[in-house]
């Protein structure tokens, strides 16, 4: 069965003392029933790995698909692990906007985040436009099949499903569509990933305390991808108490 996990995604924000909420986190969830992980900015990434005591992780938001080199301004996915990061976000949909991502460098990266024994967790997603055109399970297999590269397992990989207008927008999709979707990534995974029954699954997209448990009890989510709701111990902790 694949692990549970609550992942919160910090994105550009957090000061060094919003760490504090981290630590409140790892009070409360000592023996939560799920994986727990923050992925705050690059820059806090080394002072929260200090702050999870073992019970909260910490992860990136992105990472280089090159070891080394010549790239200013990037980070790779070996001084993330150095920084103490276990997880790196890959290919959300922010960075498939803002840096145009395409699918095969965010397979190039998940490469390179395996490399350095970082799980990936690769985002996949609709626009509103695409969904309205019918088009989101030809997209969300489009993604998987482009996005996921060699040599990835149910143990180095997580998939989220994020709909691209879901996600800051307090919508969310119906039950039926997120359960939908879930069910083609698992079915594709088989030969993408392999043992896909292992491969743990989250939604992502205006996951709030309110709304967390319903979507919980969905056939094929295996936990969730929060932004906004991630930024306070008392929003994500009861996300976490809900999985
Ligand atoms: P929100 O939870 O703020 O909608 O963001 C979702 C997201 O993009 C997580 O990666």
């Amino acid at each position: 069965a694949p692990r549970k996990l609550a992942a919160g995604n910090w994105k550009m924000n957090g000061i060094l003392a919003s760490l504090d909420e981290i630590d409140a986190l790892a009070l409360a969830h000592e023996n939560a029933g799920c994986d727990i992980l923050i992925c705050p900015p690059a820059l806090l990434v080394q002072p929260a790995a200090w702050h999870g005591k073992q019970i909260v992780a910490i992860g990136g938001q992105d990472c280089h698909a090159n070891a080394s080199g010549a790239h200013t301004g990037d980070i790779s996915a070996a001084q993330l692990k150095d920084a103490g990061a276990e997880y790196v976000i890959l290919g959300h949909s922010e960075r498939r906007a803002d840096h145009n991502e395409t699918d095969a460098q965010i397979a190039a990266k998940a490469a390179a985040a395996h490399a350095a024994d970082l799980i990936a967790i690769i985002c996949v997603g609709e626009t509103e436009a695409q969904r309205d055109a019918g088009e989101t399970l030809d997209i969300i297999a489009r993604q998987l099949a482009g996005s996921i590269p060699a040599g990835s397992t149910a143990a180095n990989t997580v998939i989220a499903y994020e709909p691209v207008w879901a996600i800051g927008t307090g919508r969310t999709p119906t039950n039926d569509q997120i359960a939908e979707v879930h069910a083609l990534m698992r079915d594709r995974l088989e030969s993408l990933v392999g043992s896909a029954g292992d491969v743990t699954l989250l939604y992502g997209g205006s996951v709030k305390p309110g709304n967390a448990a319903e979507i919980f009890a969905l056939p094929n989510v295996n936990g969730a991808l929060v932004g906004g709701a991630s930024l306070t111990a008392s929003d994500f902790g009861a996300i976490i108490t809900a999985l």
